[in-house]
């Protein structure tokens, strides 16, 4: 499947989840196994040759991409949450969203300092989110060697605010 068929199954909401806001739903490609199986395969290639030890996945969406992927590596998954949901002990970080603020956290034992991580969300947007997981990453003295989204919005100027080089998105809308 291509980018352009891949992109053809992702609905565009205007003014969700507030006014102005154009939201790219995802659901639409979940919903049709062979769209989801393509998604899935044209993320994983690349994040398989940066051999990566550990997938992130964020919450709640990047579950859904990071887990299969991990899975399909044979490599460990590690969620990061929004606060309050994680039961042991964490570290956290503040971040802005297209649409507000969030505290993320990550389980302080959940990487191996030296570990090489991918990153992996649904949709790059402003890019907070995922900034402020790389800080988490960094903090617990792991190393990012990748961010793979299945879509970006390049208006928003997400790229800027993540590390240089290591960014991949299949589709650009
Ligand atoms: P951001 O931190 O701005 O890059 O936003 C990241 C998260 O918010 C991603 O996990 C997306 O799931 C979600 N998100 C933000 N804006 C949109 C949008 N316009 N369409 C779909 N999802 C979005």
């Amino acid at each position: 499947m291509t980018p352009e068929q891949l992109s053809s199954k992702i609905r565009t909401i205007p003014d969700f989840p507030k006014k102005g806001i154009v939201f790219r739903d995802i659901t639409t490609l979940l919903q049709d196994g062979e769209a989801f199986a393509a998604a899935l395969e044209a993320m994983t290639a690349p994040i398989r040759a940066l051999k990566p030890d550990v997938i992130i996945g964020i919450e709640s969406r990047g579950f859904i991409f990071g887990a299969p992927i991990a899975a399909t590596l044979g490599v460990g998954f590690v969620p990061v949450r929004k606060l309050g949901k994680l039961p042991a002990e964490t570290i956290s970080v503040e971040y802005d969203l297209e649409y507000g603020k969030n505290v993320l956290e990550i389980h302080r034992d959940a990487l191996q300092k030296g570990a090489r991580v991918v990153i992996v969300d649904d949709v790059l947007a402003t890019g907070g989110t995922v900034a402020g997981t790389v800080k988490l990453v960094e903090q617990l003295g792991a190393t990012v060697v990748g961010i793979s989204f299945l879509a970006e919005l390049p208006v928003l100027g997400g790229r800027k605010r993540l590390p240089d080089g290591i960014v991949s998105a299949i589709i650009a809308f």
